[in-house]
């Protein structure tokens, strides 16, 4: 995916493109405005004026066409780019019927626009030869013909299917998912995404014996951004594959040196997407980082929520054998708040079971959830696996915790995640 210039900057009456030129890139609107002109029979005709988080230029995209009509910026105006590979890979991944409309609908577009364009001959041009599609009645009517005919395709498009109409909230979250993708593939490029690292602690000796690698992106002028925020994003995209190769890449070094910083076995937890543990070559490129890396398999727990192993048990379970064949450690992440379906943990190799923070908050006040935390914590040793209990902020908590017998207690009361550099620090 090309997008080294994601963000295009213009001054006042700049040409972002002109009719008839070859479409590379359709745009949204970040800042500013634009106006967008046709030529026709050598007369100008302003079309329409777009302003912020209004997208443009995306029909030459679709079918491969010139250009339709000129845009020029009416203010200073900052563009986000939307390259042509990346609209291409979109339509290719959606459903044929789809691509077939898309099509059709294109051309008729394209037809309409010729022919609505005939129609103005004969209009007089103002003193200084250029035309106002708003200031003549002819215009007028055309520009009525031109958005009537857009409202019909979008409603044979809605009644040719069941598809459920676009609401304006689904353009803006359209608009704003195809914003958040480009931001995270030029983040990739200028490498703005970090691992910080919490530590996990042995309950009962008091040691850090590990950590989780978690993600943060390092946006210029924001500051740190948390996964919250996009990694459903990367997720869908599927710019996750890339990502994640980085982060089981940079956590492997990262495991390396901050072993060296103890003189007792230490482990590393990386998060696993459900796009990134389906895909194909996962365990081999888990099996080739490994090698590459030098770092001894067991120092590495690779994490997995529940929810991702439901989809197809059988595929998880060929997934997680290989990954365990590699000699890394596999954590079943979250548990207790997706499907919790016991009778399946036995059929899946993990070492560790990760108690989800929602129970852990409530094991105080609420004698269900203690009950709850404390069967698991034994049926986890029953079958074999440790326990790490995520997000304890109290004293209280790890007390209780260690009395049930949990392994090991990750959350804020003892460190929030932070740098590697600080995680070194901590470790002594
Ligand atoms: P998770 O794997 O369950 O990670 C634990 C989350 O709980 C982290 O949020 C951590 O900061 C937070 N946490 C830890 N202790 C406490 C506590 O005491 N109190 C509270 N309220 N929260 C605590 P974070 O870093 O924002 O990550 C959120 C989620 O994003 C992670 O949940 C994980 O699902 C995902 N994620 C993070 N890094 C990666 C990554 O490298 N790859 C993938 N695929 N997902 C990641
Ligand atoms: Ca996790
Ligand atoms: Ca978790």
């Amino acid at each position: 995916m090309e997008s080294k210039q994601f963000i295009k900057s213009f001054d006042k009456d700049s040409i972002v493109f002109k009719q008839g030129d070859e479409g590379d890139s359709a745009y949204i609107i970040e800042k500013g405005s634009v106006e967008i002109t046709v030529i026709h029979e050598n007369k100008k005709f302003v079309l329409a004026t777009l302003g912020e988080g209004e997208l443009f230029g995306e029909m030459a995209l679709v079918d491969n066409q010139v250009r339709t009509a000129s845009v020029k910026t009416l203010e200073s105006t900052e563009l986000v780019v939307i390259p042509s590979d990346f609209i291409h890979q979109k339509i290719e991944m959606s459903d044929p019927t789809v691509r077939f409309f898309l099509q059709v609908i294109m051309e008729r577009y394209r037809d309409m626009h010729t022919r609505l364009l005939n129609v103005v001959e004969g209009v007089t041009p103002k003193d200084n030869g250029e035309f106002y599609a708003s200031t003549t009645n002819v215009v007028k009517n055309l520009m009525t013909q031109f958005l009537d005919m857009q409202t019909r395709i979008m409603e044979a498009m809605n009644t040719s299917s069941d598809v459920k109409p676009l609401n304006t909230n689904d353009v803006k979250q359209t608009r704003s998912v195809l914003t958040m993708e480009h931001k995270i593939q030029q983040g990739i490029e200028n490498e703005e995404f970090e691992l910080f690292y919490q530590p996990i602690k042995n309950l009962q000796t008091g040691d850090v014996d590990g950590c989780e690698a978690l993600i943060r992106w390092n946006r210029p002028g924001i500051g740190y951004v948390s996964p919250g925020e996009f990694i459903h994003v990367a997720e869908t995209s599927g710019q996750i594959i890339d990502l994640g190769f980085w982060i089981i890449e940079q956590g492997l070094k990262d495991c390396k040196e901050l072993s060296s910083c103890v003189d007792r076995p230490f482990f590393t937890s990386i998060n696993l997407s459900g796009k990134q543990f389906e895909h194909p070559t996962l365990v081999k490129d888990v099996g080739d980082l490994l090698s590459l890396s030098n770092v001894q398999p067991e120092k590495i727990k690779f994490e997995i929520t529940e929810s991702i192993l439901m989809s197809d048990p059988q595929l998880a379970s060929d997934i997680l054998h290989g990954l365990k064949d590699t000699g890394a450690k596999l954590a079943i992440d979250d548990f207790g708040t997706g499907y919790s379906s016991f009778s399946y943990l036995h059929r899946f190799p993990f070492d560790t079971l990760k108690i989800d923070i929602a129970f852990i908050s409530t094991m105080l006040q609420n004698k269900k959830s203690y009950e709850i935390v404390q069967s698991l914590i034994g049926l986890a040793h029953n079958l074999k696996m440790n326990v790490v209990s995520e997000g304890i902020e109290t004293q209280y908590e790890e007390k209780a915790l260690v009395e049930i017998n949990s392994d090991y207690g990750q959350g804020y009361y003892f460190s929030k995640p932070v740098p590697l550099a600080d995680m070194r620090k901590l470790l002594g």
